[in-house]
């Protein structure tokens, strides 16, 4: 039965579009998307110059998040809410489902045609980044946080370190951001990596830009060096996704940044890297948004 968040939508098949996708991970069925070349990279040589032990961030003075359920063993005690509800499959398992309008929700969906509701959301409870490198006053959501250094952790145990680049951006940073690649490079080429206010992932608290070099922080060689790779092969374990992966543009609006991670939970990365599928908007049943309506 459709949720209210859901009867919102403009797009009224995308609820069975989910539980068909739920269903499918539930029953181990494939969902049959033909997805994007993903960039996928062998795994890294180990860098053990580049190690860097560091302290986790803060995380003990926000409010308590749930952590994301396992939709194979879902607690009748679980606390339920409009961002994460619960269907019945096929064969009367229980499938926890999340809201992609709330953007408390990490299934958020925030691209060129869907604007964040409202358009001025500010995250509650954002947690500091101080303990990563290059994470000093960045911030994301105490869930992404514990997530991202999860990542870390897992990168690190492998000879590497993750540096933060960029996290959580207000509605009024990512303005001044677009207005400035806007005015630097005109709108149409801005546009193919630049979100509008209201339109940017990074505004949820969700998504994290990473990096390893300064020469390639923010751009696509980031692919080529060796967390740029690890992070194509790995980010998925943690519950990241690269968000705009390789040939993606005509689905998410976006070139490939291989930088880019969105925190989904474990659940809807591992069912992505599973099947194949290498965008948000095929994951979640979203038709492709290659521009904006205007
Ligand atoms: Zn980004």
């Amino acid at each position: 039965m459709p949720r209210p968040d859901h009867a919102r939508s403009r797009r009224p098949a995308m609820l069975s579009a989910i539980v068909a996708g739920a269903v499918g991970l539930a029953v181990g069925g494939g969902l049959g998307f033909v997805a994007p070349s993903s960039g996928a990279a062998p795994a890294p040589q180990p860098t053990p110059s580049a190690s860097n032990a560091v302290a986790p961030p803060t995380i003990g003075a926000v409010p308590a998040v749930t952590a994301p359920g396992d939709p194979l063993a879902l607690d009748s005690t679980l606390p339920l809410s409009d961002v994460r509800t619960v269907e019945t499959d096929l064969d009367q398992r229980a499938v926890e489902i999340w809201s992609t309008k709330d953007p408390t929700s990490a299934w958020v969906m925030v691209n060129k045609a869907n604007p964040l509701e409202p358009s001025d959301y500010e995250p509650q409870g954002l947690v500091s980044l101080a303990g990563l490198t290059g994470g000093a006053g960045e911030r994301l959501t105490a869930e992404a946080a514990a997530a991202l250094v999860d990542l870390r952790d897992a990168a690190v145990a492998d000879g590497l370190d993750l540096a933060v680049a960029s996290a959580y951006r207000s509605r009024g940073e990512q303005q001044a951001l677009h207005r400035q690649y806007v005015s630097q490079w005109g709108a149409a080429r801005a546009e193919t990596f630049s979100a509008r206010a209201a339109h940017s992932e990074h505004q949820t608290g969700w998504a994290v830009d990473v990096h390893w070099s300064s020469e390639c922080r923010v751009k696509q060689c980031f692919a080529d060096e060796p967390l740029g790779r690890w992070i194509a092969a790995h980010a998925w374990e943690h519950g990241w996704i690269v968000r705009y992966p390789d040939g993606g543009a005509e689905v998410t609006g976006y070139r490939y940044e291989p930088w880019h991670l969105r925190y989904v939970g474990v659940e809807l990365s591992t069912r992505m890297h599973e099947e194949g599928i290498s965008t948000l908007e095929e994951a979640l049943g979203f038709p492709a948004a290659p521009d904006y309506a205007d």
